[in-house]
């Protein structure tokens, strides 16, 4: 039997990928290969290059082949681009997982591992932020992955697909090995770009603000290795096939880094100057976003192991060292 992973060919996607083969396990890939890259794609998966709002490409994947569970990493997931196109936001990512959900009813795949994100909860109440807290999304983006959840609460009632939902904080790192990692374009997160600057190949980075309410006055954020994200998927499929129920989780770690830390750890891990601006706020960035890790440590049994922010930066930059242009030109 076959894992299927929906957006294979992205960051987080492509390191499930890896991992699940890794593993042993038969890995079939969608990704309509819109943000993702045909490189990232692990050479022993078997690819489908096809959109999952097609119905039709749907059934016809799930027919072929003998698939277990779904891995959905197939989502748009920028904040400031779901402001100004809300509405091809809710296409992608909400009128997409409903057609993943029918596929997997008419083929009776019924659990299904979903990527989430912090940004359900919107303007956050208290710090560490816990699942029971109200999510209010402040953007399109956190909305459509709320719905998503909503469609999936929905699917389990009415066709009994599990699902663990994990709401990921601020996902960073590439595999230790560099065979893959982050090629965003254009490029967005903090990490990635502050690297680009140590390389040369931006000036300098801008600090969205340094008149918040932190210790420094910058934000801050709680980063999460992305292969010790992945083990916790791998963990929640686990769970699901011993019978547990479904569940949304954060995946976090209960520390939180400022921008500024996060420059000074970078000047120190590549050894560069890394120039700084200081900017204005981005809209929509909260002061402080801190997980609480309980319930995944306690219901998954998730125990991260790449929790230092100088191994998350480490394992960045040699990626980027070893790939300065990413991917580069795909075929
Ligand atoms: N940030 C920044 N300059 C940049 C990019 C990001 O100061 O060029 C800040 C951003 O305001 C936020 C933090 O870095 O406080 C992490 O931002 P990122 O976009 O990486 O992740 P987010 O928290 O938005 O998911």
């Amino acid at each position: 039997m076959s894992v299927l992973v929906l957006g294979g060919a992205g960051y987080i996607g492509s390191h499930a990928v890896y991992q699940l083969i890794e593993e042993g396990h038969q890995v079939i890939v969608i990704d309509n290969l819109i943000t993702g890259h045909k490189k990232a794609i692990h050479k022993n998966a078997t690819f489908y290059n096809g959109d999952i709002r097609d119905l039709h490409f749907l059934h016809t994947v799930f027919e072929k082949e003998d698939i277990e569970a779904v891995f959905h990493f197939a989502a748009s997931s920028l904040v400031g681009e779901s402001m100004e196109q809300p509405l091809n936001y809710f296409d992608n990512n909400v009128y997409g997982t409903q057609q993943v959900l029918k596929a997997m009813v008419k083929a009776h795949v019924d659990k299904i591992i979903f990527s989430s994100t912090a940004a359900t909860y919107g303007e956050p109440i208290s710090i560490p932020l816990t699942e029971d807290m109200p999510a209010i999304p402040t953007s399109p983006y956190g909305e459509s992955k709320h719905m998503m959840e909503k469609l999936m609460r929905w699917a389990e009632k009415s066709h009994g697909i599990k699902y663990v939902s994990l709401r990921y904080f601020n996902v960073a790192g590439a595999k230790e090995s560099s065979e893959i990692g982050e090629d965003h374009h254009p490029e967005t997160h903090l990490i990635p770009i502050v690297l680009q600057v140590a390389l040369g190949q931006r000036e300098n980075i801008t600090i969205f603000g340094d008149d918040y309410d932190t210790s420094d006055g910058t934000c801050v954020r709680d980063y999460v290795h992305v292969e010790d994200l992945i083990d916790a998927h791998l963990l929640a499929w686990n769970y699901l096939n011993q019978g547990g129920n479904s569940l949304i989780c954060n995946l976090g770690s209960n520390n939180g880094f400022s921008v500024k830390e996060i420059i000074e750890t970078a000047r120190k891990v590549t050894g560069k100057n890394i120039p700084i601006k200081t900017g204005v706020r981005r809209a929509g960035d909260p002061s402080k976003l801190i997980a609480s890790a309980s319930k995944a440590q306690n219901q998954l049994h998730w125990h991260p192991k790449r929790t230092s922010i100088e191994k998350i930066i480490i394992d960045a930059w040699n990626w980027h060292v070893n790939h300065p242009n990413g991917y580069g030109k795909e075929d």
